[in-house]
């Protein structure tokens, strides 16, 4: 390392546009590894935090914070107990989820759901600077082999939530159900491609209410039907596409103002995913329905490590496409306007900073 600073934007006020300024560049000891990001996703989680309403774990613990737990880029230093199979140069993803102490989850591999969270971007610095010290090599995924670093950094939240989820669902699809996808930004892009992945043969409805991220995931991954929810009386559009059989499944990416509408639409064994964490109202579930219906209502938080190398995987193998989700790629002092973007419901797919 020549340099001892490094470009970062910092987040100094809440709500304040990100502002251009110099990081220490921390050398790694004992398991930390240093990176050169190569890309850092920006998540609507990124807005929550941003706007100060980020509800889970505290965040951020001190400001200026840094924002983003999209990572990935290229190991550069390594700490002495790292092992020799972490190499300088290697293609890495950041997996985002980290945690501070094990716990009865973590050592079960429920990584995702830690009782003491640390992630970057969120609770701790993430990765909106050139340089980012990984806490443990652990966290790290191989990416060696992947063309496109910048465009797989998503993949740690955005790939990583919306695959999990549609795992969830994918015993109670079989080929011909109706599926519905709830919410086609930034998770809905891939999430559709899961599906198609898992159930090939499954009619996918997406649903948005704005056209043009319907045309944006219709152009990365087949969809079936789609509807405008605020053009359309989306209860009676559904129930003319699934007829007496309703919806099998649906993987909500928004969790608001939904569930009380979809889970009326679901048909028989049915599953309904509740992903998006904009939703803080109670909704209603008919519960003799599902009684009835043998309906199964579930969350489903971020992934797993285990789920988050499976993710890379199939990106590696080409079976998914994470470059197409990526709709701009921007530099540190645009990171703001991606903010903005994305809070005003401007951005479509995946926005990715490359510092
Ligand atoms: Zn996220």
């Amino acid at each position: 390392m020549e340099s001892e600073f490094h470009n970062a934007a910092y987040m100094k006020q809440f709500k304040a546009p990100l502002e251009l300024d110099k990081a220490k560049t921390q050398h790694p000891v004992r398991d930390q590894v240093l990176i050169r990001v190569a890309g850092a996703g920006i998540c609507h989680s990124d807005v929550h935090v941003w706007e100060g309403v980020w509800q889970r774990g505290g965040a951020p613990e001190k400001l200026p914070h840094i924002l983003s737990h999209e990572i990935s880029g290229t190991v550069v230093e390594k700490g002495e107990d790292v092992p020799e199979t972490i190499k300088i140069g290697s293609k890495v993803l950041v997996y985002a989820w980290q945690w501070k102490f094990d716990d009865h989850y973590t050592v079960r591999g429920l990584t995702n759901v830690a009782n003491t969270p640390s992630v970057p971007g969120i609770n701790i610095d993430g990765g909106f600077q050139e340089y980012f010290l990984v806490s443990h090599y652990k966290y790290l995924i191989d990416a060696n082999g992947i063309d496109d670093l910048p465009a797989i950094a998503p993949l740690s939240c955005g790939g990583l939530t919306t695959y999990r989820a549609v795992k969830k669902a994918a015993s109670y699809i079989e080929p011909d159900d109706f599926v519905a996808v709830v919410g086609l930004g930034g998770l809905g892009s891939y999430a559709v491609q899961y599906i198609r992945l898992i159930a090939p043969f499954a009619n996918i409805i997406g649903i948005d209410t704005r056209d043009e991220s319907i045309e944006f995931v219709s152009k990365i991954s087949r969809i079936d039907h789609s509807v405008n929810a605020k053009k359309t009386d989306v209860s009676s559009e559904i129930k003319k596409i699934t007829g007496r059989r309703g919806l099998k499944a649906v993987i909500d990416l928004v969790g608001k103002g939904t569930l009380t509408t979809y889970s009326d639409l679901m048909g028989k064994e049915s599953i309904y995913v509740i992903v998006g964490l904009m939703g803080t109202d109670r909704e209603q579930i008919t519960s003799l329905n599902t009684v009835l219906f043998e309906k199964t209502v579930t969350g489903s938080y971020v992934g797993t490590i285990g789920e988050q190398m499976e993710v890379i995987n199939l990106a590696r193998k080409g079976l998914i496409d994470y470059r197409s989700p990526v709709s701009r790629r921007l530099n540190l002092s645009e990171a703001s306007e991606g903010i903005l973007n994305l809070e005003n419901q401007k951005a479509l797919g995946r926005q990715v900073v490359i510092p």
